[in-house]
């Protein structure tokens, strides 16, 4: 399957996209993790992103389209995989709509996570992530791990995003309205949007998205 997963920041792409992919047995693809792990190992790349995700703002086409297309080109995704935080824009759906046309390939799926403003602020501010892996996500009241600041699952060191300060995430929601919001309509054209709430505990997220996949 071939499944692209939008939904504000906070909306728990990242938690559902992992679940999701091991139930689908297809990679996860976020783009925002390859730009993290393109900054910790220090590459060009990681350097340019910086700034522009520091400040809330999407990272130019120019990067963002070609890392993409060489991780969705790499040998485990022939069959599938799961976008997660990829397109973001309609000239990146645009893009990704060639680059599965070369493929001989389509989307089956764009799965719209539905949350309220107010909900992701509250989720964003609290979120604490593990250095080891991003799926190993914790919130400082709602999902408090046994000991602060140690992932309950691996021990590793819980951080809080740079851009998850709330100026940033304002910014960052303003552009997911202004940016992302309109390639859901461009989906819709195409028949290929499911929307379900993503309110609720994550494993009825996780169920609601396989029911509304499976349709
Ligand atoms: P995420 O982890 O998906 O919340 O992404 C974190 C940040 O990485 C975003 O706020 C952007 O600055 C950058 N980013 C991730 N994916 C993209 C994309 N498809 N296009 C442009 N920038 C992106």
């Amino acid at each position: 399957m071939r499944i692209v997963l939008v939904g504000p920041p906070g909306a728990g792409k990242g938690t559902q996209a992992a679940y999701l992919a091991k139930n689908l047995d297809i990679p996860h693809i976020s783009t925002g993790d390859l730009f993290r792990a393109n900054i910790s190992q220090g590459t060009a790349l990681g350097v340019e992103a910086q700034s522009y995700m520091k400040a809330g703002q999407l990272v130019p086409d120019s990067v963002t389209i070609g890392m993409a297309q060489d991780r969705m080109e790499q040998s485990d995704a022939v069959n599938g995989f799961l976008l997660d935080g990829f397109p973001r824009n309609l000239a990146q759906a645009e893009a990704l709509d060639e680059i599965l046309k070369e493929g001989g390939v389509q989307l089956d799926a764009v799965l719209d996570l539905e949350v309220p403003e107010d909900e992701v602020v509250k989720r964003i501010a609290g979120r604490r992530i593990c250095r080891n892996d991003s799926s190993h996500v914790f919130h400082a009241i709602y999902n408090a791990p046994a000991a602060e600041g140690v992932c309950d699952v691996c021990g590793g060191e819980l951080y809080q995003r740079e851009d998850d300060s709330e100026e940033t995430v304002r910014k960052r929601l303003e552009v997911y309205h202004t940016e992302t919001e309109p390639i859901i309509d461009y989906y819709r054209a195409q028949g290929l949007v499911v929307t379900i709430s993503a309110l609720g505990k994550v494993d009825e997220v996780t169920a609601k998205a396989m029911d509304a996949l499976k349709k």
